[in-house]
């Protein structure tokens, strides 16, 4: 058979390439073959596996060991949603912005006397329940965007799963037990302008203070007048 041009495709399938003086002839098979590489000495891939496995054995794991061993999350971490009832208004925004509708939440209705006369009496919502289905819950975080009363946190908490499904809706017990796994607020900037409430706190704790303060030196004054006045008729008391 005469020779094939170089680059061409033999019977077999394989390309066929051949010298430019057309003596030598190579067959590729596409396959490193026997060599164990490109052209490297026979048995040079199975030297880098071992080599590569030598190396990771004496690098040190990162791998935490949980549950010997707890992660360190990150602050952020959305983990569980818990609840600080006692600023809960019951106004529902929580419960109608969430997606899937997973918030349950009851209340009723107290009635509370005037705090003056000819004022009228006031009613507040009294929480009667707050579960969360984390079932549902796709961690969206909306819920707690949403929330004008700061009563719901994302906690880094995350060991509460179940065996049975019924069991991942949380009631407000639960949800407030989480409370005290959320982290506090990262610090604030230095150059940052005070928040309102913090001025509005301080303003009248000084006000609180200053009062305290002109009302203990008035009663000192006071003491220390009648200390130094002659009792009424003039004479001296007896030693
Ligand atoms: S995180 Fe999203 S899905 Fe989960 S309760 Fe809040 S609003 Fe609903
Ligand atoms: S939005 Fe906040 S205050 Fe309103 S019901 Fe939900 S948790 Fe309570």
């Amino acid at each position: 058979m005469p020779p094939l041009p170089s680059g061409s495709v033999g019977p077999t399938g394989h390309t066929e390439h051949t010298g430019h003086t057309g003596q030598s002839h190579q067959r590729g098979s596409g396959h490193s073959g026997r060599s164990g590489g490109s052209g490297g000495f026979p048995g040079r891939g199975l030297a880098k596996g071992l080599a590569v496995t030598l190396r990771t054995m004496t690098r040190r794991s990162v791998t935490d060991q949980y549950p010997d061993a707890q992660p360190e999350l990150p602050p952020r971490s959305r983990g569980v949603i818990a609840l600080l009832e006692e600023n809960c208004t019951v106004c529902m925004l929580c419960a109608r912005e969430c997606p899937d509708w997973c918030i349950y939440i009851d209340s009723h209705k107290e009635t509370l006397p005037a705090a003056e006369p000819n004022a009228r009496a006031r009613t507040r919502n009294v929480l009667d329940r707050f579960a969360i289905d984390f079932s549902l819950c796709m961690y969206c975080g909306i819920c707690i965007e949403v929330c004008p009363f700061d009563a719901l946190f994302w906690s880094p908490e995350f060991e509460y799963a179940e065996t049975d499904i019924l069991e991942l809706t949380h009631e407000r017990e639960k949800l407030r037990e989480w409370m005290w796994t959320v982290p506090p607020p990262p610090a604030l900037d230095p150059a940052a302008e005070e928040p309102k409430e913090i001025a509005a706190a301080r303003k009248a704790a000084d006000k609180l203070a200053a009062a305290d303060a002109a009302a203990e030196a008035a009663a000192a004054a006071a003491q220390e007048s009648a200390g130094t006045t002659p009792p009424p008729g003039g004479e001296e008391p007896a030693p």
